[in-house]
């Protein structure tokens, strides 16, 4: 398992503030304890999501091939460089994809 980043970390902390806010604030009105465990659990759960969706997001490259008509695309995420530079090969050499064979 992998570290989590500092976006993720402080989406994760500003998630848990806002759940235990939410979490307080109905157990002074009259919520049963299931409920407010339940919204607590959704709201931690949407934050932490959404920070690991925004790091993916903004840490991902796509890599096409520039011949027209070649489908050939390569996702990366999180990779070291010397492995981002071996994708970006492997997406843009045309003579290794499927289509430049036939
Ligand atoms: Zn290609």
């Amino acid at each position: 398992m992998r570290k989590p980043t500092t976006v993720e970390a402080a989406t994760g902390l500003v998630a848990a503030l806002w759940a235990v806010y939410i979490g307080h604030d109905l157990s002074e009105h009259d919520v049963s304890a299931l409920v407010t465990i339940s919204v607590v659990l959704v709201l931690l759960h949407t934050g932490l999501t959404l920070g690991s969706r925004f790091q993916q997001a903004t840490h991902t490259q796509l890599f096409t091939c520039p011949e027209p008509g070649c489908s050939v695309e390569i996702r990366s995420t999180n990779h070291p460089s010397e492995r981002v530079a071996r994708l970006r090969d492997l997406a843009t050499d045309h003579t290794n994809h499927p289509s430049a064979r036939s």
